[in-house]
């Protein structure tokens, strides 16, 4: 199976997007912070959730 990144470009990746939607909000990580970001949600931040997710669960075995 061809991967295309490793793992810490993917990290990195996600890592940058969830700064982009970082707000000093009570409720942090919200969508506003891209241009794919809509009011119901933003494809790009749950992709982000997702990898960091599946990282850390890869991670702590
Ligand atoms: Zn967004």
């Amino acid at each position: 199976m061809d991967e295309p990144v490793t793992l810490s470009e993917l990290v990195w990746a996600a890592n940058r997007t969830m700064d982009m939607h970082w707000t000093r909000s009570e409720s942090p990580w919200q969508p506003g912070g891209c241009r794919q970001c809509t009011e119901d949600g933003c494809p790009q931040l749950d992709w982000a959730r997702r990898v960091l997710t599946d990282v850390r669960a890869q991670l702590l075995g």
